[in-house]
């Protein structure tokens, strides 16, 4: 096998992810998620919007200031003040990039920018031109790319390019292309830009119709190097591709996506929960990789599984994404015996066959009434089938009550 090509992670949680409904998150806040993203092994952080608030300005300084491994980026419109803004926030960075954007599609053109495309084009290489003059690191987004009339929009990026731009961002920004569409969509850019070579190019999917990982997987195929993702998939309306499942996705699927990253997965569950915590959202129990369902199992025949191989029904191990081990099976309504005993056995008891049979059918029993029987309930139930009397604690009192019940397991 080949080795992987190496792919730039930009993660945009404290830009793209933080200007989301419900996603703000004030400067300490900020600074402590740019740490654990540091820890995690971003490549780049894109740490706010300085034009945008004293506060995001303040952020970006402070990340900018003591986050000193990866490449510190700042978002600016293609406006003078935009651009100067983002470079002052930036100053004390080790490492730093200006991230310049402008629409460039008919639409956004025209009923929200109220620009022609000559104008557009203009504009896009002047900032380009401003924040060469700050950094060696300028990254252009050309916005709603995806809808853009292609033959324009390579125009763009052949002249982005010559004005000095680094990496050439092709947003879909309202997630509506098809994995398909976006792979050819960048290949074919790619091949038709005279100056291609000389740009890292770069996807920034949206999650409208849940395709925005799908999406960025594919856009690798069509040739992009840097892939913009956000902890928890959070970001504008949907979100964006979400970093734990690309990273995954590309870790546990190498053998169709020869590419890999330099994040260390075993931090990305710590990643999630501190977002999660710092934002006061909580992670969809179902979402992949981070969601506390992500490795949990409460179907008997899916326990039994796991207890005799875990491969059997799970793709990943949790600790290769820092989720618990202890947490993976979860006893319910639905749950086996063999997944009772373990946790019987887990929790320090050693129990005989007939009070398992007991202790498994009390759990049951119990989940019907409750969504899943923490180790307190099943402590509990122990104790009652080994006390059936709790006025006699004997011995042979138990003896004839666990046969009194009579489940014949
Ligand atoms: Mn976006």
């Amino acid at each position: 096998m080949t080795t992987p090509a190496r792919v730039v992670v930009f993660d945009t949680t404290l830009r793209d992810g933080e200007q989301a409904p419900g996603f703000s998150m004030d400067v300490p806040s900020k600074l402590s998620m740019a740490r654990s993203l540091d820890a995690l092994g971003v490549d780049i952080i894109e740490a706010g919007f300085p034009i945008a608030s004293p506060a995001d300005a303040e952020a970006v300084r402070q990340i900018a200031a003591s986050v000193r491994r990866p490449v510190i980026a700042a978002l600016a419109r293609t406006t003078a003040k935009d651009i100067e803004e983002a470079a002052r926030a930036l100053a004390p960075a080790e490492r730093s990039r200006i991230h310049t954007f402008l629409a460039t599609s008919d639409l956004h053109l025209s009923a929200k920018l109220r620009m022609t495309r000559e104008a557009c084009l203009e504009s896009a290489v002047a900032a380009v031109r401003l924040a060469r003059g700050f950094t060696s690191d300028v990254e252009f987004s050309a916005e709603d790319a995806t809808r853009s009339d292609r033959d324009f929009l390579c125009r763009v990026i052949e002249a982005v390019i010559d004005a000095g731009a680094t990496t050439v961002n092709l947003p879909d920004t309202v997630g509506y292309a098809t994995p398909d569409e976006i792979q050819a969509f960048f290949a074919d850019i790619i091949a038709r830009v005279p100056n291609a070579d000389r740009a890292v190019f770069s996807a920034h999917c949206h999650n409208d119709l849940g395709l925005a990982v799908a999406n960025t997987l594919a856009a690798l195929r069509g040739g992009v190097r840097q892939v913009e993702v956000s902890i928890n998939g959070i970001g504008e309306r949907a979100g964006n591709a979400s970093l734990e499942e690309l990273v995954m996705a590309l870790r546990v699927r190498g053998d169709r996506f020869p590419y890999d990253t330099a994040v260390e997965s075993p931090r990305l569950f710590d990643a999630s929960q501190l977002l999660s915590s710092l934002t006061s959202e909580p992670v969809q129990a179902n979402k992949a990789i981070v969601g506390r369902n992500a490795f949990a199992h409460e179907a008997g025949i899916h326990q039994d599984g796991v207890l005799k191989d875990a491969r059997t029904y799970e793709i990943m191990r949790p600790e290769d994404v820092g989720q618990s081990v202890a947490s993976r099976l979860v006893l319910g309504r639905h749950s086996g015996r063999h997944a009772v005993q373990s946790r019987c056995e887990a929790l320090g008891f050693t129990l005989t066959s007939a009070e398992i049979g007991e202790v498994y059918r009390a759990v049951i029993s119990l989940g019907e009434h409750r969504k899943a029987i923490g180790d307190g309930d099943l402590r509990r139930i122990i104790d009652r089938v080994r006390t059936p009397s709790s006025s006699s604690a004997a011995t042979p009192g138990h003896q004839v009550e666990a046969i009194g019940y009579g489940h014949g397991v």
